[in-house]
C-alpha cells in the first residue's frame, strides 16, 4: 500500500493518503491538495515531490 503524509510534501496538515497504486495515491493526493489546500493545478514539482515521500506500507 502506498502512503503519502501531506506533511511531508510541505503542508501543515495532518493528513495521510493512502491507497493500493500509485497512480491511484496520486490521483487522491492531487484531489486533496485541491480541496484541502487550495491547489488548483498540481505542477510537475508537486508531483515529484509526493513521488519523493511516498512510502510503501
Ligand atoms: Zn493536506
Amino acid at each position: 500500500m502506498k502512503v503519502i503524509k501531506c506533511a511531508d510534501v510541505g503542508f501543515d496538515c495532518p493528513g495521510v493518503i493512502k491507497a493500493e497504486t500509485e497512480q491511484e495515491a496520486l490521483a487522491m493526493a492531487a484531489q486533496h491538495a485541491k480541496e484541502a489546500h487550495g491547489v488548483e493545478e498540481v505542477s510537475a514539482e508537486i508531483v515529484t515531490k509526493i513521488k519523493s515521500v511516498m512510502t510503501e506500507e
